[in-house]
């Protein structure tokens, strides 16, 4: 085999309580990504505004590490067609590096298990957030819903509830190039022991909530009072998206990632498109625009 085509999904970390640990992938943007063999070393080809160079590109990172772990000798071209938008915390770079990571293995014939897939697409998340989080990568590798334990690596996927449905608002605005560090530095480094009973006991009961298919459980204990009131003032309008997307009929309404997107948690049975205006509205209040996104679950990186 000469060549290799594969993509891989958007995905939403966090869910509220879960930082660091929860990540979900979504059906609703997919990056591509066509590895080729050639003569010698390592060329990105995109028609996309991210980095070309292999060691600032998380595709580029995840080939460099897999050909060295590997013994690889080959030259590879990597060509990268983005539909995930970087930078507004739908796991854009982990997307990449999920296709790169499935694609490579496929292509050289290394029937990895899925820890190390992650541990490979995971390398590529220094190129974006500057350290290794495993959150994005395991879900858009993986699919479904995925807990991510480190030392050692060790992640564990659950298939979702069918009836979940999620709405995705991605704000139109520029992001910061850094804006996964900023985000990050606003994290308070130390925490009250009875706010962290609080944020552990939504975790667990989303944790159940996938568990025992139980979409109105997970929606309902979407709710993170660490990590979301000390990152809100960074999203234009989050306070209205919130509370008017809860009015619609939301179930529970956090920050994707590190944001700047707002993701609410529904079933089926809810009216999505009033979800949908309620959100825009939000951030048409702080003078926003906005595109949203209904989605479902979606399953994990494969080949085209
Ligand atoms: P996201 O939430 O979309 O993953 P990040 O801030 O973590 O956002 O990553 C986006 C940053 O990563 C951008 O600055 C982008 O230039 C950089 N980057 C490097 N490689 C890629 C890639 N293949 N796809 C998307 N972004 C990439």
């Amino acid at each position: 085999m000469n060549s290799i085509t594969a993509k891989a999904p958007s995905s939403t970390a966090n869910l509220g309580p879960g930082f660091d640990v929860f990540g979900l992938a979504l059906d609703a943007f997919y990056d591509t990504v066509t590895l080729t063999r050639q003569k010698n070393g390592i060329s990105i080809i995109t028609g996309d505004s991210i980095p070309v160079s292999p060691s600032k590109n998380t595709a580029g990172l995840v080939v460099q590490y897999m050909k060295k772990k590997f013994k690889i000798k080959s030259g590879i071209q990597i060509k990268i067609k983005k539909g995930v938008p970087a930078g507004f915390g739908m796991g854009s770079s982990a997307a990449s590096a999920a296709a790169t990571a499935i694609a490579f293995d496929r292509l050289f014939g290394l029937k990895l298990d899925g820890n190390t897939l992650v541990e490979c697409a995971g390398v590529g998340e220094r190129a974006s957030a500057g350290s290794i989080h495993y959150d994005n990568v395991s879900a858009s590798v993986l699919g479904g819903f995925v807990i991510v334990r480190t030392k050692p690596l060790d992640v564990l996927k659950v298939l979702p509830p069918s009836d979940l449905r999620l709405v995705v608002a991605v704000p139109k605005m520029v992001v910061p190039a850094k804006k996964t560090q900023v985000s990050r530095s606003v994290v308070p480094k130390q925490i009250a022991l009875a706010d962290s009973v609080v944020n552990l006991s939504n975790a667990a009961a989303i944790v159940a909530g996938f568990v025992s298919k139980d979409s109105e459980l997970i929606g309902r204990s979407i709710q993170d009072i660490i990590v979301e009131p000390a990152r809100a003032h960074l999203i234009p309008g989050f306070n209205s998206v919130k509370k008017n997307a809860l009015r619609a009929g939301a179930l529970g309404v956090t920050i994707s990632g590190a944001g700047p997107s707002v993701i609410s948690f529904a079933t089926k049975k809810a009216n999505l498109a009033k979800i949908s205006s309620a959100m825009k509205k939000g951030f048409a209040s702080a003078k926003t625009d906005c595109t949203v996104v209904i989605c479902k679950p979606s399953g994990g990186a494969k080949t085209i």
